[in-house]
């Protein structure tokens, strides 16, 4: 199972270099540049991490597309990636169930380690729904014939 991951980032480089790296670490790993594409994006499909810019042009700015993205998809983690002047940003975006942030320029090696801890919250997270589904299932083992 590869983890899955969506790089949302304006700087077309940093985005199309993140992407290529995280690649050939035989993860699942796409790009978007804009909040508006994000929100496209995880529509179509599940991500396990979201690694999303606060300061991008345009409608939408990464704090407005993290209230979306955890509205639409509360199980996906989301890794904020903050330049200097949007520290405080960050902090709300905490507040909103952001996993954590990253200062930019940000090491690839700090990025990876980032997303591996972000993953690893969330594969806890993935264990306890199932046990608690497993124990729904298993709570009342005589009800399925209650209702012949
Ligand atoms: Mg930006």
């Amino acid at each position: 199972m590869e983890i899955k991951i969506l790089v949302v980032d304006d700087e077309i480089d940093f985005l199309e270099t993140t992407v290529k790296r995280l690649k050939k670490k035989q993860l699942d790993a796409m790009g978007v540049s804009s909040g508006e594409d994000a929100l496209v994006k995880i529509k179509e499909k599940y991500f396990d991490v979201i690694l999303l810019d606060i300061k991008m042009p345009g409608g939408m700015d990464g704090i407005e597309a993290l209230r979306e993205i955890k509205r639409e998809r509360p199980l996906s983690e989301v890794i904020l990636l903050t330049g200097h002047g949007s520290v405080e940003s960050s902090v709300e975006g905490m507040r909103l169930g952001a996993f954590d942030y990253i200062l930019k320029p940000a090491k690839f090696e700090d990025l990876c380690e980032k997303i591996a801890q972000a993953y690893m919250k969330k594969s806890d997270q993935d264990n306890k729904i199932r046990k608690a589904n497993i124990q729904k299932l298993l709570r009342f083992p005589g009800r399925v014939f209650d209702q012949d």
